[in-house]
């Protein structure tokens, strides 16, 4: 029977000798659970949830072929009989859930971070510390059967299928653009040599593993960098690949060098199908759209307009592991939307910390976060809707307990809902959809407007405090100015800034906040152009020359701190951040003393010397303070969010503290 909603989604494809259930595809991505050969069983409950919420085909993060394709030190690998059989746990775990999932077979080349890593070249990565050695004729001649041989162990441990990276500027991209290739053996010199390793992988591949057993192959559509492939090149590529055997193109963009931001909240939905779409024209083979797709909608739209044949979702199900189950049943209004943030899951990784997800503190940790059904009908007050008080409220009422949630605002979602303002992160609406629907579907007992006195919580059991944080104001003379505001003023609507604007303190907020104030509507041609990226067909790699940015205001971004600004933001998504300020004019100041805001504007010291940043707004952003008097007063109950720790507050901390909390009730 079609789905009434999602027919083209939800229906089974055929790829070799597997059927998937649907075209919905969790899109590799690594973890670093797998990195850790004793967390066999961490990594089968991750991906067996993700199994169990139906998704069509779950692709692995990256398992090296050799040690020199490691990402880091003793990374996964797929290289003996022993490593393959151990991967049994999970395999065996998502069949018994109905799924099905492929093993990704990546070489990190120049991207490795340890010092056996090897390249097409020895041309060093500007994002590793660690040079490569040029691998001779022999070695790569090597590689290619040792990718060959991981393709067959996958099969061995049990996958479905495999995936070959060959996309992001991992090795077989660096063979196959000149940027990184200067060989002149039979693997470089011409775009025809340098396709040879990617298209050789594949031949081998094939004949180790017979017809029928499906390999994907990720394919770099745009690289996104200096001197990367031509889209003539890339067609050729395709066509070679599906010569040698391949059964599905995946599609990635850009290398991780690249500078264009392609998959940050920033980026618009869907931004990058139209180039999947493209690519198809050429092929027989199913191919798959993938990056800032996170919504059914999206999904079914693609491919019922022919776009693509599968969609690939990584980050979506890292955030709700049930997604497909969800729009199957028709409550796509419950899905955890990804807000494509990279806080908890990309940054981690980068980090070498294990990902979880802003959204979902249980990604990953599926046996050790647990909320458990209680027995004990306990009664739970939450005070404070923002998204500590959010997700303790749900966890609570999840677990079985009477929750009721008391906030004083007369809607939901505290400081969480001023980043919706901020331009390119209207995702950020949908974690407030979601945790609104939550509460609803679980019952809990909600009280907007509502302020409560420590009488007001006697009766109840447990009392949760979660009253979040206000926006400091700083001992600067002036601070009483006319021309003062908050920034809970601007990015709420309540006041209009003038023309010329001067920001206080430059952390997270101060870069929105300047953003929001110079930003100019823009649509998705103008956010590529934005960004240099030009149509590939004319442009190597689809990189252009970027179009300035107009601005809406004249905004100077000041700090005390003398380190460059922006500095402290996301390790995946902070230097987008920062380029956005320079595209966009901003004036950066760091290292200023404040010395006072008068009708001038606003005076500072920097080295030394004395000036006015002439401004009619004046804009603060210091950061937060702890707003705890009721906890003070109440004498008990578990204090959480900002409201326990302010500095540094984040989403991230309090949706994992609110959860945790609760779970340990
Ligand atoms: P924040 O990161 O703590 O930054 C506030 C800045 O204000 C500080 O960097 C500090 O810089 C300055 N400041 C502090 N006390 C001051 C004082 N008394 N007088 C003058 N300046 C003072 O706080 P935020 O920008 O409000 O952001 C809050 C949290 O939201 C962040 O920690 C982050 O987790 C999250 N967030 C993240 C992003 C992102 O990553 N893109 C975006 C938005 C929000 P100086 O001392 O150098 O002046
Ligand atoms: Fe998406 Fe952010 Fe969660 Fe990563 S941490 S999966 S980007 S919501």
């Amino acid at each position: 029977m079609t789905h009434p909603l999602y027919p083209h989604l939800l229906e089974p494809i055929r790829l070799g000798s597997l059927t998937l259930r649907n075209r919905v595809v969790m899109g590799s991505m690594h973890t670093g659970i797998e990195d850790h050969p004793w967390d066999i069983d961490k990594l089968a409950a991750f991906y067996a949830e993700r199994a169990r919420g139906g998704t069509g085909l779950i692709i692995t993060g990256g398992f090296s072929p050799t040690k020199h394709g490691w990402l880091k030190p003793f990374a996964s690998e797929m290289s003996t009989r022993m490593q393959a059989m151990r991967q049994r746990t999970v395999t065996g775990a998502v069949h018994d859930e109905g799924g099905a999932i492929a093993l990704q077979v990546l070489h990190a080349g120049r991207y490795a971070f340890h010092p056996l890593s090897q390249g097409a070249s020895n041309r060093k990565s500007p994002i590793t510390p660690f040079r490569p050695s040029a691998m001779s004729s022999k070695e790569v001649d090597a590689t290619a059967t040792a990718f060959a041989k991981s393709v067959a162990l996958a099969r061995k441990g049990g996958y479905d299928a495999v995936e070959i990276m060959g996309s992001e500027g991992y090795l077989i991209n660096q063979f196959l653009a000149a940027r990184t290739n200067d060989r002149d053996d039979q693997w470089g010199g011409s775009s025809a040599r340098r396709m040879h390793f990617p298209v050789e992988i594949v031949r081998r591949a094939r004949e180790l593993v017979g017809d029928d057993f499906p390999i994907v192959y990720r394919i770099s559509l745009l690289d996104l960098v200096e001197d990367g492939q031509s889209w003539e090149e890339t067609v050729e590529l395709a066509l070679h690949l599906q010569d040698a055997g391949v059964t599905v193109l995946n599609t990635g963009i850009g290398w991780h060098e690249a500078r264009v931001p392609t998959i940050i909240t920033q980026v618009p939905r869907g931004a990058w199908v139209e180039h999947t779409a493209r690519l198809k024209q050429y092929v027989d083979v199913p191919v798959c759209a993938s990056n800032r797709i996170n919504t059914p909608e999206l999904a079914e739209e693609i491919i019922a307009s022919g776009k693509a044949d599968l969609v690939s979702m990584a980050r979506p199900l890292l955030a709700d592991p049930f997604f497909v189950a969800k729009a199957t049943d028709e409550r796509a209004d419950e899905i955890n939307t990804c807000i494509a943030c990279n806080q908890a899951c990309l940054d981690h990784v980068f980090e070498n910390k294990r990902a979880s997800c802003l959204v979902n503190p249980r990604a990953c940790h599926e046996t050790e976060l647990v909320l458990m059904p209680t027995l004990r009908k306990k009664t739970v007050a939450v005070v404070g809707a923002g998204p500590a008080g959010l997700a303790a409220a749900t966890s609570a009422a999840e677990r079985g307990f009477g929750v009721s949630l008391f906030e004083k605002a007369p809607e939901i979602g505290g400081q969480f809902r001023l980043a919706m303002a901020v331009p390119g992160k209207e995702d950020f609406a949908e974690t407030l959809r979601y945790f609104g629907r939550r509460l609803e579907v679980l019952g809990v007992d909600v009280r907007l407007g509502t302020e409560v006195t420590p009488a007001d919580l006697a009766a109840y059991d447990e009392v949760i405090v979660a009253t979040g944080v206000e926006p400091r104001l700083p001992e600067i003379e002036g601070i009483d100015h006319p021309s003062v505001v908050s920034y809970a003023d601007v990015l709420s609507g309540r006041v209009v800034p003038g023309k010329r604007v001067a920001v206080i303190g430059a952390g997270g907020i101060g870069v929105d906040v300047s953003h929001w104030l110079t930003h100019v509507e823009e649509d998705l041609d103008d956010w590529m152009a934005h960004w240099g990226v030009g149509d590939p067909v004319l442009h190597r790699g689809g990189l252009a020359e970027p179009k300035p940015r107009e601005s809406a205001r004249e905004v100077t971004l000041v700090q005390r701190k003398s380190t460059p600004i922006g500095i402290g933001l996301g390790k995946t998504s902070g230097w987008a951040h920062r380029a956005v300020l320079k595209q966009s004019g901003i004036v950066q100041v760091n290292g200023a003393t404040y010395d006072r805001i008068d009708d001038a504007g606003l005076h500072v010291t920097v080295d030394g010397e004395q000036r006015v940043i002439e401004c009619d707004t004046v804009v603060v952003c210091a950061g937060q303070e702890s707003v705890r008097s009721l906890y003070d007063d109440l004498g008990r109950g578990h204090l959480i969010g900002g409201a326990d720790v302010a500095a540094e507050l984040d989403a991230k901390r309090a949706i994992d503290q609110g959860t945790r909390v609760v779970a340990a009730l």
